[in-house]
Order: structure tokens, then sequence, then C-alpha cells
């Protein structure tokens, strides 16, 4: 592995995880509900315009890559025509820095906050903290996990590994008395409690779904309405927006409107899509005095045109999560912060170095493919995950013992005579194992396997011999 290792491995997080019952069956829930509901909003459209929508997406997402700084050129001169303000910050920390200036500099105290990955990605709360402004989520399941301490463990439901029994805990222990486990009560609770926090803060914070450059929009898709109070009540609207959510033209944008609530949660729009254009003009009756564009890169522009710049097209919908088959056994906390499942797997070694992240490449995916038939801008992820496992190969960041193994395998399969003994020899030595056509403990590796689910045993003769008896093999 790494000389330098992370804190704790993939693995060890991924074996605490799926032995809390909890998490495990909140996960298992919540990501089948969501292919289900992807499914079906896909199915209504029909798979050639699924086709269609995908396409347009890619090739609108390809566009902008192949010119970015022109087209946020020009976002920014159409938001300062309007009397915004737009600042390219070269990473996180610069981005915090600006985002806390101009909290100082208009002496504010409090901040309400729309869900936003990118805030989430620089660890925008903690700087702000520093600087005395107190930032509060306004998202119910980021207002969940900033009660509890956590960090988002899915992109569209960031607190999906918790249950209406924990968020009563929590929330219980906010109030100072028992608030009960039913919805109801619940999004009572957050609303009364979220409500004071609108109508004081001095700064409205939010991230971007998607910049429009043409004519310097932001727009904002949530389900619960608060990135509509975050934008127009406080007296200054600040955006952080990473380099890869712009596209050119409102023409582009629409094959993502199209795709992206369905991808998500199965809905044809979002409940509320909202469009930013600006400060509050003369004669609007609501809306910020000040609009501020923070535009970040944070390691996003050196994969430009590099075999990872299609990383880049993802409109975070979270339908690789939900269909990936490592992802649905551990949640979002096996992997690093912020991003998890397959798209966290490609961009956390990309964007923060394979030197720490080099174990989700080369440990959390089976590399099935159902990501990349799943994502509705068609990134090929499985194959992003491959290039980063050869990568990882190439510099030496995989332990002696694995390699080894990898060599004996390769050799045992690439003869066909060696791999016939060997499929003999795996039959004869796991008979004994088998109970009632079922393997449920195997020693060594395949110990892994077999520790969370059973193996059908091998019955009757080899596929090969009665392919061999029917001519159909030699
Ligand atoms: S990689 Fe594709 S499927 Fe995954 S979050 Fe991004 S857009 Fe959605």
């Amino acid at each position: 592995m790494s000389s330098r290792q992370p804190p704790s491995s993939f693995r060890s997080r991924a074996i605490a995880l799926m032995k809390d019952r909890s998490v495990n069956a909140a996960v298992k829930l919540g990501t089948a509900r969501k292919v289900i509901a992807r499914l079906k909003a896909w199915g209504e459209l029909g798979e050639p315009e699924v086709a269609r929508l995908r396409a347009a997406a890619k090739a609108a997402k390809a566009k902008v890559m192949r010119d970015l700084p022109a087209y946020w050129e020009q976002f920014r001169s159409q938001v300062e025509g309007r009397g915004g303000q737009v600042r390219f910050c070269q990473d996180g920390a610069a981005a915090c820095r600006a985002v806390a200036e101009i909290a100082l500099a208009a002496g504010a105290r409090l901040a309400v906050k729309s869900k936003s990955m990118a805030t989430e990605e620089i660890h925008l709360n903690s700087a702000l903290a520093a600087a005395s402004v107190e930032a509060v989520e306004t998202d119910l399941g980021e207002f969940i996990l900033q009660l509890a301490g956590e960090t988002p463990s899915h992109i569209v439901g960031p607190a999906m590994h918790k249950n209406r029994f924990d968020v009563a805990a929590l929330f219980s222990k906010d109030a100072g008395r028992t608030i009960a486990p039913e919805p109801a009560e619940l999004l009572a609770y957050a609303r009364a409690r979220l409500r004071q926090a609108f109508v004081t803060a001095d700064i409205g914070i939010t991230g971007c779904n998607v910049a429009v450059a043409e004519t310097g929009s932001v727009c904002l898709f949530t389900n619960e309405g608060n990135a509509r109070l975050v934008t127009s009540q406080p007296r200054i609207h600040i955006v952080v927006v990473g380099i890869e959510k712009l596209v050119a033209t409102w023409e582009d944008y629409e094959p993502i409107l199209a795709l992206l609530a369905r991808s998500a949660t199965g809905q044809r729009i979002t409940a509320y899509s909202t469009v930013v254009n600006g400060p509050r003009l003369p004669g609007e009756i609501d809306g910020p005095d000040e609009m501020h564009v923070i535009v970040m890169d944070n390691g996003r522009s050196r994969l430009l045109g590099t075999p990872y710049e299609e990383a880049l097209h993802c409109i975070r919908c979270a339908s690789c999560l939900n269909v990936c088959p490592v992802y649905r056994q551990t949640g979002g906390h096996a992997y690093a912060p912020v991003y998890s499942g397959p798209i966290g797997a490609v961009l956390n070694p990309l964007l923060n170095g394979m030197e720490e992240y080099c174990d989700l490449p080369l440990h959390a995916t089976s590399l099935c493919g159902a990501c990349s038939d799943a994502c509705p801008v068609g990134i090929p992820l499985h194959e992003l995950l491959q290039k980063l496992r050869v990568q990882a190969v190439a510099e030496g960041r995989v332990s002696g013992g694995e390699r080894l193994s990898m060599r004996l395998w390769g050799w045992l399969w690439s003869s066909p005579l060696r791999y016939r003994l060997f499929a003999r020899i795996a039959r004869l030595l796991s008979l004994p194992l088998s109970r009632g056509g079922w393997l449920r403990w195997a020693p060594g590796i395949a110990a892994g396997w077999t520790a969370y689910r059973d193996l059908p045993a091998p019955r009757g003769r080899l596929l090969r011999d009665r392919m061999i008896e029917r001519g159909l093999a030699k």
C-alpha cells in the first residue's frame, strides 16, 4: 500500500459499518427506493428519449469543458453587469477565506446555508466558525447531520444512514425535551427551529446545481424550498460553485434539468427550481442587497484534457451510489469525505491525491459497471476506476502480497490447461465445505466472500465437460 496510510483504510471503515445493522438497513432501504424511483422515471420517458437526453447532457458538458475559462468569463461579465461580484479561487482554503472576508466585512454573525457539497468539500462551516460566524444548515438532512456532528453519507440524501429514531434522539437532545419519532413531529421541530435562523441571518450561502454562462445565472434545485429563503431573506447571498458546474446556454441546461431530478429521486422536476440572476434590482420585492459568486477550482482543472476529464461532467445525482453493490453494503462514511460511491472513488484520489485515497479505486469497487449504466451523463465510471487501479499499481501503491496473488491468478487462468486443472481442484476442495448446496464458510481470502453471503456450491458436472459432450468445446 501507499507509504503514507490514511487514518483508517476503506476496508476497516467498511467492515465497521457493515456490522452496524441500523446503518446497513437504512442504506439498503434508501438506495433501493431511489433505484426503483429512477427506473420508473426513466421508464416514463422511454428509452429513446432517455438516450437522447443523456447524449445531449454529455455533449453540453463536453462543450463547456473545451473552453472553460472563456465561458466563466462570460458568466462573470453577465453577473457583474447586474451588480453581482465573482471571485475565482484556486483552492478550498482560498474559497473559505473569500467567504469569511465577505462575512467579516459585513459584520455578519449568522449564516444560513442551503445544501451544498462544494461547501462540505472545503469545510466552510469550520472556516466560518473560526471567523466567529455561526453557520446553520437548513436542508433537513444537513441539519440532522450538523446536530450529529457528521459529514454527509450520500450526495442527495445526506442523512440516509439515519432512521427516524436516530433523528428523534438528536432533535430531543437539541430541544431539551422529548420529540416523538414521528415524521410530522420531527418536521415541525426542524421547521420551527430553522425559521428563526432564516429571519435573523445576515448571510445566505448556497451551492449551485447548474450555472449558465450566457446569462450569468445560478440554478438551484431543492425539495424543501430552503434555497429560496436562503437566497432571498438575508441581505447577502454567497454562492460557492465548482468550476465544473457551468453550461454554456439554456439549451444545454435543458437535458440536465430533465435528467437530474429523475435520476436523483425519480421526480420529473424538483419541488423548487430557482434561478438567481443577481442582487435585488430597484423595484424588485425581494432578494439580497449583495450577491457574490465564489468559483472554486480545488484541483478540478488538473483533470481537463486528461483521460479523467469526464469525471467533471458529474451532475451529483447519486444514481451511481444507489446502484453500487459496494455502497449499498457500506454507506457513504466508508469512503472519504465528502464524495462517496463510485464517483467518490474516482474524485477523491483525483482531487486529493492517490497517496491517501488510492484504496478507493483499489478496494471500494467491484468494477461491475452498474454505475456507468446508471449515470445520466454517461460517465464511464468503471473504466475510470480501472484506469486509477492501473495507475495505483504502476505507482507501486499495491502490497507485495496482492501483486503476487494477482500474478499467480493471471498465470493460472491464462493457460487453458492450468485453468481446467484449477477448476477441478477448486471443485474438489469445495465439496467437503458445502452444506445443502451452499458454501457458508471458506478459508483464506475466500472468507471475505462467505463472511457476508453464501456461495452456491458447485453442483453436478463441470460446464466444460458438458460442452465437450455436446461437441461445443474440445
Ligand atoms: S457520476 Fe453520474 S451517476 Fe454518479 S453522481 Fe455523478 S452524474 Fe450521478
